[in-house]
């Protein structure tokens, strides 16, 4: 027996965490997604994107038999109670958000939603969108609810699972608490609000999390002009309780599927209520700035001096995906330094371990290879990305050999500036006095 009857519309990394994680909690669920490849492999319990945990949460799912797949929102809705809405809002190449595929749901299921049933916008919206859903609708018994998803990617299970809060907003009070009690299971601080706040607070934490990224990128850049460490300046921060360690971490740039959207979002929704948000704007440009940033110094520790330093040059990439767990490459800062490292002429191979098995991932003008030391072979130096956990463990000795000139650039100081001195390559971090003598390597031949 189950305890309420869910469609969740879209199989990506919310909507399939979403679906495996409330059949999980005991309730009867839906999933429906318009690609009918990805129906068919999940109906057999393969998953197609890296989620620790999915797998076996689907499996689990359809072997309990709460857990189903079809093809298009139509087939999911009809028995359902409560249709949660998780499919992309991606940017328009102009930085517009796009939310044709929200509106063809809508429109999609207005005639075929049950009676009093309820919808819910789990795509992250911007405020509005429950007014407009309802006007859209024309249907008067169904409610529209806001209940934005926080879950990162990589850890999606765990974040569904145990949540810091969930956020259910509705102008109609009964319709949020039916849609808070499908949390019931969970042991995590409610919110119930009214739908504009809630549909904000999604907008508004991810661009607190984008300028706190683009304060500790500035930072470093600080650091570097007056010989400061940003390690040691981030994690005396981070101790502080008022601002806590999280995203205190200097590196590439912010990127993946939300917050360079989001950002852009609420810059639209601040200028259409007349709010002057030169704040988000400033962290917009600081991150464009530190990719640029990075480049340069991946030109000057790599690249010949010349007019066109990285002309021919050819470079090693540990690293493609926006962070590590994930495979997703969406507005990854890792393929955004790359495409520019491309234009000004460098020669590149990557390796990415969450792309191994898909080597052919095409970066215009990048071999991606399933090997961390072809990369490295000939090489004028290694690039990091990618924080990856396995890179911390490669063998530096061999690495050293292989690379024409030992040198790495660290864009996310993961790696142990010593082991690598130790193998003879010299370490270039981000945020750190550009050549500290304890950093120089032990090795000659080389240029830093
Ligand atoms: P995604 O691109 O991985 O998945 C979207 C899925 O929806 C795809 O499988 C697509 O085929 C399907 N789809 C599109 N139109 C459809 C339709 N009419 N009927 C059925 N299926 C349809 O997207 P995602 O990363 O899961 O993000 C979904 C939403 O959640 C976005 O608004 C995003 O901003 C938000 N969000 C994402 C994350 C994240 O980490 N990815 C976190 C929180 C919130």
């Amino acid at each position: 027996m189950y305890r309420h009857s869910i469609a969740v519309i879209g199989t990506g990394y919310v909507g399939l965490t979403a679906g495996a994680c409330l059949a999980s909690l005991g309730h009867r669920v839906v999933c429906a997604d318009l690609d009918p490849v990805k129906v068919e492999q999940l109906s057999r319990g393969h998953v197609r994107i890296l989620e620790d945990g999915l797998p076996e949460l689907v499996r689990e799912g359809i072997d309990t038999g709460l857990l189903s797949f079809v093809e298009g929102a139509a087939a999911a809705v009809r028995d359902a109670e409560t249709v949660f809405v998780c499919v992309g809002t991606p940017m328009t190449p102009g930085g517009e958000l796009d939310m044709t595929a929200v509106d063809a749901v809508a429109d999609e299921v207005r005639d075929l939603l049950p009676r009093d049933s309820v919808l819910v916008t789990k795509s992250t919206v911007p405020v509005g969108t429950a007014a407009r859903l309802t006007a859209r609708l024309g249907r008067p018994d169904v409610s529209v609810v806001s209940n934005p998803e926080f879950l990162r990617e990589g850890t999606s299970v765990r974040d569904f699972l145990n949540p810091d809060r969930v956020v259910v907003g509705s102008d109609d009070r009964e319709a949020a608490e039916q849609v808070a009690a499908l949390y019931a299971g969970l042991d995590a601080p409610m919110m119930i609000t009214d739908a504009a706040s809630a549909e904000l607070i999604k907008y508004a934490a991810n661009c607190f999390l984008a300028i706190k990224l683009s304060y500790v990128n500035v930072i470093a850049e600080l650091c570097e002009r007056v010989g400061a460490d940003v390690g040691q300046v981030a994690t005396a921060m981070g101790k502080d309780h008022r601002i806590g360690s999280a995203f205190l971490r200097p590196g590439p740039g912010w990127g993946g599927s939300c917050l360079p959207k989001d950002t852009r979002a609420m810059l639209k929704v601040a200028a259409a209520a007349g709010v002057d948000f030169e704040l988000l704007n400033a962290a917009i440009d600081v991150n464009l700035r530190q990719r640029d940033r990075i480049t340069a110094k991946i030109a000057d520790v790599c690249g010949t001096a010349t007019d066109r330093p990285l002309d021919g040059v050819r470079l090693g990439v540990l690293g493609l995906t926006f962070k590590a767990g994930t495979d997703d490459l969406r507005d990854s800062p890792a393929v955004a330094v790359v495409e520019e490292l491309v234009g000004l002429g460098a020669e590149l191979v990557a390796y990415d371990p969450a792309l191994s098995d898909r080597p052919a991932t095409t970066i215009p003008g990048v071999t991606v290879v399933d090997d961390p030391y072809l990369v490295a072979k000939g090489a004028a130096g290694l690039v990091l990305f990618t924080e990856w956990p396995e890179f911390r463990t490669l063998d530096w000795e061999t690495l050293a050999v292989l690379l024409d000139r030992p040198v790495v650039v660290d864009t996310r100081n993961h790696l142990d500036p010593r082991e690598l001195r130790r193998a003879g390559i010299a370490w270039h971090g981000v945020g750190v006095p550009s050549s500290p003598a304890a950093l120089a390597p032990v090795r000659s031949g080389i240029r830093h």
